[in-house]
């Protein structure tokens, strides 16, 4: 089984220690929309470069230098290690900061972090993926993934909901996907402009549009908390077993290895019990807070 059809953890990559960020490079800089790039890096130590591995929804804590070091997920293809792709929306000092860099420039990287998406559970299975916003940014390693092995699960649907069109992340791979007879493709706006041809509404509406074989199917859901919590109910309503569904969840962190305690969510850790959850886990503490 090829090692990104596991849901194995490869170990972090790190300074002296696991603390310790390693200097990577930005190759190239895309921007996505009006807020939101996807930064393609690369280690600069070719030993790194080398051993890195990751699963489709772990995150590395990356470091800007003189500002700070937040989470981001991995964005790109695990079958492609050597360059590593981190899709970033502005919103704080350190996304601030990346978002002044060029080609060129040095970040420093720590990770993989976490637990990712069930990839061993989706063989022969339907896979039904829901994002919103950018919350399609954890969930691309899983669409690469299963798109280079169109045999692994019996069908796959992404469901993409955006705030207006021009808020879509990843939207000429999106047109690309929706071209291609393996994996079948809904997005919806919750504001159209004259242009815009598809579904209007919050993406749950979706689920009308499609037939869900409950017994049969694996639910990813990331996006914004109240996506989370929809989606998930919604599946549960259409009778996909609780545990069948997963969410990644998001908390400030700062060591990524539950050390710091910032990211405790009751008695887990979201960032090394998760980020990806399986809903029956945290069935209890969703029913009571605001995550
Ligand atoms: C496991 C994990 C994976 C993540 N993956 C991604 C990713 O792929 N891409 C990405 O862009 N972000 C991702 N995040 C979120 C990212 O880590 C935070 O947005 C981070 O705080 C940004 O750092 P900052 O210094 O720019 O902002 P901060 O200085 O920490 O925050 C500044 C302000 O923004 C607010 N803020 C922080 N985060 C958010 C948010 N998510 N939405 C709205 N307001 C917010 C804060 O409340 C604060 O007011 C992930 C988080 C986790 C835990």
């Amino acid at each position: 089984m090829p090692h990104t059809l596991s849901s194995s953890r490869p170990e972090p990559i790190c300074g002296m220690d696991t603390w310790m960020p390693v200097p990577a490079r930005i190759l190239a800089i895309e921007q996505e929309n009006f807020n939101t790039w996807t930064f393609t890096t690369r280690f600069v130590a070719e030993e790194i470069r080398k051993i890195y591995r990751f699963a489709p929804g772990q995150f590395n804590m990356l470091y800007v230098p003189g500002v700070g070091e937040a989470a981001f997920s991995l964005s790109s293809d695990p079958a492609e290690p050597e360059t590593l792709a981190h899709t970033v929306r502005r919103v704080g000092s350190v996304t601030r900061a990346l978002e002044r860099f060029k080609p060129g420039g040095l970040i420093g990287l720590r990770g993989p972090f976490g637990h990712g998406w069930p990839m061993e559970l989706m063989r022969d299975r339907h896979v039904v993926i829901v994002a919103g916003g950018i919350g399609i940014a954890p969930l691309r390693p899983v669409l690469y993934t299963l798109l280079h092995n169109p045999d692994y699960c019996k069908r796959l649907v992404l469901l993409y909901g955006c705030r207006t069109p021009a808020d879509r992340v990843y939207a000429s791979e999106l047109e690309d996907w929706e071209n291609n007879d393996a994996i079948e493709v809904l997005v919806t706006v919750d504001n159209a402009d004259s242009e815009w041809n598809g579904p209007v509404g919050v993406v749950t509406n979706l689920l009308r549009r499609i037939k869900v074989d409950a017994k049969n199917t694996i639910v990813l859901v990331c996006g914004p908390k109240v996506l989370n919590r929809v989606a998930a109910w919604s599946f549960l309503q259409l009778h996909v077993p609780p545990d069948q569904v997963f969410v990644s969840l998001e908390r400030n962190m700062n060591c990524g290895f539950a050390r710091c305690g910032h990211c405790q969510l009751g008695g887990k850790f979201v960032c090394s019990d998760g980020p990806v959850f399986r809903f029956s886990d945290i069935a209890d503490i969703f029913a009571k807070e605001d995550i």
